[in-house]
């Protein structure tokens, strides 16, 4: 089975030259498994076999890191915090923060958990709605769900003490893959083990030429056992934060800094274009001189090339240079989808009141609060979009409303990374109406409180789409506002009302500096004082 599975690897050019095996003799295929068996075991190319060679890879980027590092508060309590149960918790957060999400994203985000949540103890006393409404905005919320239940699990299961190595935290904390393990064992642990995520691989394969997609088992091993090989036996934590660092900031997907990278002396790829680059420029030379050239230096290959499953399964493309690594496969088109959603209002004395629903305990953001919504089938017309929404409203509130009761507010494109998201938007202001006993799962929130509330990326967009479109309605109104007579300004007050009506009525208030930060609040505050 995995010899088919490198066979296919390796293209039809192998899957050939087994064919023809196959016809021969037993003889002959067994000495074929025999040499493919070896090239991917000791194709020696692709790895470090060579203790100098590792013990100066590490010492050349551990010395880069010493000096270049970022000074993270994850970074921090790794260093100075003596309990291994808060360090462990505190690097665990820290990991599972910076899935997906960049590290200046996550610092605002890890202190503020950090803070209110400081031990495992005191996050497992938390309630879910609690943890989603701090990790609002952070995107991927089923990670703050794991977080959450492994809490509760260390607390229930195992006394309240995190597991003390690599196969614990993978087995017993949901939510820990392969990677994160090894991330939290090596930095909170001092665990020997190497930690590939996704920069690792980009500069592994840079580093060792390994063109196979990055993605299939074959190459997942591969980089495993290297990561393993070279991993620092004093420093493995730094060693790993080293090579992520380093494929973050220096070995980048687009425009790799080669000529600033401390390992360059250790990367086949740069290797590969620098000769390339010396073999074009010696042969021009020879053109321009008519004569011929002697001295081209030759390009240094996997000697296993052509039946290796680490090696490049496509050709060589000179224009990109050291980024012809990692090859990844075709991504999947993301699934589009259109969903009908309403911005349902109410006045409570001088509030304004928003209607909002829980989502399901699982699957796509799980537990968060949203506005009423549902998805669109791809070919439905806009006219039946009055009729879906009265019926949706009768699943949360009392009162039954008309067609002529929804005002179209726009759409709004929200993009994840498997779905691309058009929200559909309509508003329309109730009054003297209630939800439907609780078992909807609704609330009626205030802007102060949806503020703090655990609401997705995709609603706050809405949410300022509608406060912009309220805007601009009154904008028109005023436009249309002129001096005159008497009898003109009656008619404008009444056609003001009716604006202001439709827009939630005369109590309504702005809704701009509705999911402004309170430091952008000071800061404007501080302006115009
Ligand atoms: Fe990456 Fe260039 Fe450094 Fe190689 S030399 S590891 S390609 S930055």
């Amino acid at each position: 089975m995995s010899r088919l599975r490198s066979a296919m690897q390796r293209g039809k050019s192998v899957v050939l030259e087994n064919t023809e095996v196959k016809k021969s003799s037993n003889k002959k295929k067994t000495k074929a498994t025999i040499k493919e068996e070896e090239t991917s075991e000791h194709s020696s190319y692709h790895f470090f076999n060579d203790l100098p060679e590792i013990s100066a890879y590490r010492s050349h980027l551990l010395q880069w890191y010493d000096q270049n590092k970022r000074e993270l508060p994850w970074r921090t309590v790794a260093m100075t915090e003596p309990d291994v149960n808060i360090r462990t918790y505190a690097v665990w957060v820290s990991e599972i923060m910076l899935q997906q999400t960049q590290v200046a994203t996550v610092i605002d985000y890890y202190n503020k958990w950090m803070q209110r949540w400081p031990t495992v103890e005191k996050l497992a006393a938390a309630t879910l709605e609690e943890v989603n409404q701090v990790w609002a905005g952070l995107g991927y919320y089923s990670r703050g769900r794991r977080l959450h239940e492994g809490a509760k699990k260390v607390v229930s299961d195992l006394n309240g003490q995190m597991p003390r190595c690599t196969e614990g935290l993978l087995k017993l904390l949901p939510g820990v893959g392969r990677y994160t393990a090894g991330a939290i064992g090596s930095i909170a642990l001092g665990q020997v083990t190497g930690a590939v995520d996704g920069n690792v691989i980009r500069v592994l394969c840079r580093v060792r030429a390994i063109g196979a997609d990055s993605t299939g088992p074959a190459v997942t091993e591969a980089l495993w056992k290297i990561a393993n090989t070279i991993v620092d036996t004093e420093r493995p934590g730094d060693f790993n934060q080293a090579m992520m660092e380093l494929g973050a900031r220096v070995c980048t997907p687009k425009s790799p800094l080669c000529s600033q990278c401390p390992i360059q002396t250790h990367c086949h790829a740069f290797r590969k274009v620098s000769i390339k680059q010396e073999q074009d420029s010696k042969r021009l030379q020879s053109k321009l001189a008519s004569k011929p050239n002697t001295s081209v230096v030759d390009i240094e290959n996997c000697s296993a090339a052509g039946s290796c499953n680490l090696c490049l399964s496509e050709d060589w493309d000179s224009k990109q240079g050291v980024q012809n690594y990692p090859r990844k496969p075709v991504k999947k088109a993301p699934r589009v989808e259109k969903t009908l959603t309403c911005i349902v209002q109410r006045q409570r004395g001088q509030e304004t009141e928003y209607l909002l629903t829980q989502r399901p305990s699982k699957g796509l953001l799980a537990g968060m609060w949203e506005l009423p919504s549902m998805v669109l089938e791809s070919d439905l017309s806009e006219n039946k979009h009055g009729d879906l929404l009265c019926t949706m409203m009768q699943r949360f509130l009392d009162t039954l409303l008309g067609t002529d009761s929804f005002q179209f507010v726009g759409e709004v494109v929200h993009i994840l990374s498997h779905i691309h998201q058009t929200y559909v938007v309509y508003s329309v202001c109730v009054s003297d109406c209630s939800e439907k006993e609780q078992e909807q799962n609704t609330c009626w929130l205030t802007k102060c409180a949806l503020q703090g509330a655990a609401v997705s990326t995709g609603l706050k967009k809405i949410m300022k789409l509608y406060d912009s479109s309220s805007k601009a309605n009154t904008r028109d109104i005023k436009r249309k506002l002129s001096p005159g007579d008497g009898t003109e300004k009656q008619s404008n007050k009444k056609k003001k009302l009716k604006v202001v009506a439709a827009n939630g009525g005369p109590k309504q208030l702005s809704l701009s500096k509705f999911f402004s930060t309170s430091k952008q609040a000071t800061k404007t505050k501080s302006k115009n004082t």
